[in-house]
């Protein structure tokens, strides 16, 4: 049976298990090495990314989880998570650390405080229908390399065409918090992207 994990040192882990159990793998929450290691897929949850940076180097998981990231072990990171996964930061904390892998540029908590948070339904390629998409003091990307396919733009308001959701190889990464709420079709993509590997 699939098991996939999901980093369980700060922010909405259990909806995560959740969402990945209602879809039928093992969904398990990884704070050592050894769980880490067992993994077949990896979900970084939201919260916040520069606490979860700092308990990651404080539970000596900072290289295991580069090194299994450059190994392709797929990865889903979502909010804070996407902040982890990308290889550049604007506008992070003083040495603020990644793991990388994702070669994109993310600018934290983007939509400003006008609008810390807010929902809107929008497409997401590899998903049929609208996607209700829920941010929360989200990031947005920046910038892609060449080999990062687009995903996912935010569609109405102010911040339209802004990129939200993005994929290169085995890593997949949104803004917004597909595990809020009961549509799993986000991590059905994901949960697909481990099987196929
Ligand atoms: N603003 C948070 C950060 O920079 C991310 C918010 C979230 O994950 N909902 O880490």
């Amino acid at each position: 049976m699939t098991t996939i994990g999901v980093l369980a040192l700060q922010g909405d882990v259990r909806e995560h298990l959740r969402t990945l159990t209602s879809l039928g793998v093992r969904a398990v929450p990884v704070r050592r090495r050894a769980e880490l290691d067992a993994v077949d897929g990896l979900v970084v949850p939201g919260g916040e990314s520069t606490t979860m940076a700092k308990l990651a180097r404080i539970f000596e998981l900072v290289e295991p989880l580069r090194e299994r990231v450059g190994d392709g072990l797929p990865v889903f990171g979502t909010c804070a998570g996407m902040i982890l996964l990308a290889d550049r930061i604007e506008d992070g904390a003083a040495g603020q650390e990644t793991i990388g892998g994702l070669d994109i540029t993310v600018r934290r908590n983007a939509f400003g405080r006008q609008v810390d948070s807010f929902e809107e339904d929008l497409h997401v390629t590899g998903v049929a229908g609208p996607v209700h998409a829920v941010f929360i003091r989200a990031p947005w990307v920046e910038q892609v390399g060449p080999d990062v396919e687009v995903l996912a733009r935010v569609e109405h308001g102010p911040a339209a065409d802004r990129i939200v959701a993005v994929r290169q190889g085995r890593l997949l990464a949104t803004s917004f918090h597909p595990e809020v709420g009961d549509d799993s079709r986000v991590h059905r993509l994901f949960v697909e992207l481990v099987a196929s590997t």
